[in-house]
C-alpha cells in the first residue's frame, strides 16, 4: 500500500492520483461522458502548524479528508496531491453538479470544529476550538486536454480564482 497511498491519510499519493487521473480520462471519452476534476486547499493551513503544532496540522488534515471521504460518491476518487492539497475526480459529472458537490464538501469541512491545543513552551495551555475552511477548483474534461496535467492546470487556475476572490469558496 505504502507505494500507492498517503501515510497520513490513506489517500491515494500524486503519483497514483495522476494514473487514476490518466485512467478516467480515457474511459470518459471511451464512454463519452462527461468527468470532473476537484482541487482542494486548505485556507491559512500555515498559521495552523505555527499556532498548534505539526502534530495538531496533520489532525486537522485527517479530520478534512475524513469528512470529505464520507460524502465522496461511490465512483469517485481521491487523492493527496501534495501538503495541504487534495484531488477529487468525478465521473460522469459534469460542471454544475460537480460544482454542488465541492460546496457539500467545503460546508461540512469548514463546519468541523477542531479542537486543537497551542504548541506553546508553557506547556499547559488549554484545547481551543479552531475551524479551518478550504478552497476549491473545479474543471471538466475537454477534448483539447491530453495528459492529466492539462486537466490538472484548468483545475488549479479555478483554485486560484476561489483564494484571490477570498478563500472559502468553490470556483468552476
Ligand atoms: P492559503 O490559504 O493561501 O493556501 O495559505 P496556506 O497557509 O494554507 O498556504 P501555505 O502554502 O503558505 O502553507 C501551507 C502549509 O502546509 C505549510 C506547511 O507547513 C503545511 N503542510 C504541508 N504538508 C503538511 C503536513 O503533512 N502536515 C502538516 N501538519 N502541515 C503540512
Ligand atoms: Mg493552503
Ligand atoms: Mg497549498
Amino acid at each position: 500500500d505504502l507505494a500507492v497511498l498517503d501515510e497520513l491519510t490513506r489517500l491515494s499519493n500524486r503519483r497514483q492520483f495522476l494514473q487514476q487521473i490518466q485512467q478516467e480520462m480515457a474511459e470518459a471519452r471511451r464512454l463519452n461522458q462527461s468527468l470532473a476534476l476537484v482541487i482542494a486547499d486548505l485556507d491559512h493551513f500555515k498559521p495552523i502548524n505555527d499556532r498548534y503544532g505539526h502534530l495538531s496540522g496533520d489532525q486537522v488534515l485527517r479530520a478534512f479528508t475524513e469528512t470529505v471521504a464520507l460524502a465522496l460518491p461511490a465512483n469517485a476518487s481521491a487523492g493527496r496531491l501534495g501538503g495541504e492539497e487534495f484531488g477529487f475526480l468525478l465521473p460522469d459529472t459534469g460542471l454544475i453538479a460537480a460544482v454542488e458537490i465541492a460546496n457539500v464538501w467545503r460546508s461540512k469541512a469548514g463546519a468541523i470544529q477542531h479542537q486543537l491545543r497551542p504548541a506553546s513552551h508553557e506547556g499547559d495551555a488549554k484545547s481551543e476550538t479552531a475551524a479551518v475552511t478550504a478552497s476549491f477548483g473545479v474543471a471538466v474534461l475537454q477534448p483539447n486536454m491530453q495528459i492529466p496535467s492539462d486537466f490538472l492546470r484548468v483545475a488549479d487556475f479555478k483554485l486560484y480564482e476561489a483564494k484571490s476572490a477570498g478563500r472559502n469558496r468553490v470556483c468552476g
